[in-house]
């Protein structure tokens, strides 16, 4: 190890290499306390080469890190060596206005390319997450995450048209067209290399940069909430929704989500009359004729599935400014980072809409059996192909008694979704081992293959998978 601190030195210069790696051992979660010797920040793609082929010389693992907000434990070191953090690599190294995609580096995150797209590509938008602002838009994309984009376009690893990687071993990597041809304009029709960086967490190697797909904005945009009093009624809105394929987002946040955001934090509890959920319903237009129509249709399908309150947001963040925080995105969301204690976590899974009602109501009942408020996000994914079934938590970090209680109903949440027919992404550690132990022995055997292939030891973000 003090060989490689020394080499570390000597390419990265004292400032980027640091012995000090308190700060990366943790994250928000229940994940156990990680384990790593030093930490490093490249600048540059061929920084990464280097310290890659240095861990491979010497045996050490390596973690690649952005912001560390992944809400599984994902970025937590777990057998030592390497911290790689990503986040001096923060260059938007193309804009391409003809065939729609933006090239970043991991460091990149959902604020500084909305801001940069705001001003050099205004007719182009990306799709952004409930997730903060200073998160990388690499690493959430590489996660096959869910943004508010995704119920047109899908999760968000489908967004991805190529990447740059650096192999564990040291050697350098493309895939997409951008591997054949001057433009990163898709995946297809080449053999479909990409996915294996997808929803793999660092494990295959360290993506140095890629090319995500932008949409075309439309120039007319509204934002609409709904209250709904069941799920049934909220699955039949959301449902009918989004498969007339004109609706850009449709989500879903039970209650303790409304009155977290209005300060409430432990015990919370819920009124008869108030409703149950919450819906968001994104409609845009290329005229405002469009819009209109838009928006007509989504009235009446949602007082025909039993969903009658329905407010612009303009009109509900003017009598109540703190619902602008769910206005615009990418957002903070404050009310879920500040509860005290600090912790936060969550099952998130993927799976078929039909066994939605019953996944959601079965894992909020967990939730309250286990003590926790009946916290679930949810949304309509690719047109309605798949759902999206969220369950939060918030919790005290520093009271271990809740903390195990966490660890157990997230353990059983993520069986939960599984007996449902979801499979849970971002998957942590142990819903990770939960999902391989169901796993048809073909998926195992072929991914322990490839995974054999790219890193034999195990040496890449080890514990994952
Ligand atoms: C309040 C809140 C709301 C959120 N809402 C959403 C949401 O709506 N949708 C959503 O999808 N996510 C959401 N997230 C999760 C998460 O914040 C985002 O997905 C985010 O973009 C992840 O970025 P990060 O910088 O935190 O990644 P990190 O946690 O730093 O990294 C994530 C994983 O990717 C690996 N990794 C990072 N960079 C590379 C690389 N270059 N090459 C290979 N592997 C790499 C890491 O090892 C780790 O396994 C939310 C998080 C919070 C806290």
């Amino acid at each position: 190890m003090n060989e490689a601190i020394g080499a570390l030195k000597e390419i990265f210069g004292d400032a980027r290499v640091d012995t000090n790696v308190d700060r990366y051992l943790n994250d928000i979660t229940e994940a156990p306390r990680g384990q790593a010797d030093i930490v490093v920040q490249p600048r540059t793609a061929d920084e990464v080469v280097a310290a890659m082929g240095l861990a491979h010389a010497h045996g050490l693992p390596v973690t690649p890190v952005v912001a560390g907000y992944n809400v599984a434990g994902l970025a937590i070191p777990r057998n030592g060596g390497i911290v790689l953090d990503l986040t001096l690599m923060d260059r938007i190294i193309e804009v391409n206005h003809d065939a729609m995609y933006v090239v970043v580096e991991p460091g990149v995150t959902f604020g500084q390319l909305k801001a940069h797209l705001d001003a050099e590509a205004p007719e182009l938008v990306y799709s952004y997450p409930f997730a903060p602002p200073f998160t990388s838009v690499l690493a959430n994309a590489l996660l096959d995450g869910l943004n508010n984009l995704s119920l047109r376009h899908g999760a968000m690893g489908q967004w991805i048209n190529g990447v740059e990687a650096v192999l564990p071993d040291g050697t350098v990597v493309r895939t997409g067209a951008g591997a054949v041809v001057d433009s990163w304009f898709g995946r297809a029709p080449l053999p479909d290399l990409t996915g294996l960086f997808v929803s793999t967490q660092g494990t295959t190697g360290v993506v140095t940069s890629a090319a995500l797909q932008l949409q075309p904005k439309p120039p007319h945009r509204a934002r609409w909430f709904a209250f709904a009093y069941d799920l049934a009624h909220a699955h039949a809105a959301m449902t009918a929704l989004a498969r007339t394929g004109s609706f850009d987002d449709v989500g879903l946040m039970t209650w303790p989500a409304a009155k977290m955001l209005f300060g409430a934090t432990r015990d919370l509890a819920r009124a008869e009359d108030e409703p149950l959920a919450f819906l968001f319903i994104d409609v845009t237009g290329a005229s405002e004729m469009e819009l209109d129509a838009r928006t007509a249709m989504a009235r009446r399908m949602l007082g025909e599935a039993g969903v009658e309150s329905i407010f612009a947001v303009e009109d509900l963040v003017r009598l109540v400014p703190r619902y602008a925080k769910l206005a615009e995105l990418p957002t903070t969301l404050d009310f879920l980072l500040d509860y005290p204690g600090g912790g936060l976590t969550w099952v998130g899974a993927y799976g078929p809409g039909g066994r939605w009602l019953e996944g959601a109501e079965k894992g909020l009942q967990l939730l309250e059996e286990h003590g926790f408020p009946p916290f679930l996000v949810a949304r309509p994914m690719a047109g309605g192909h798949f759902y999206v079934l969220r369950f939060v938590v918030c919790f005290d970090k520093a009271d271990p008694v809740e903390v195990d209680r966490v660890r157990a109903v997230m353990g059983q949440t993520a069986d939960l979704v599984l007996d449902h027919g979801y499979v849970p992404y971002k998957a942590s550690a142990d819903a990770a081992r939960r999902i391989l132990a169901r796993a048809h022995p073909g998926f195992t055997e072929l991914w322990t293959r490839v995974r054999g292939l790219l890193d034999p030891d195990h040496r890449m973000n080890p514990g994952r998978w």
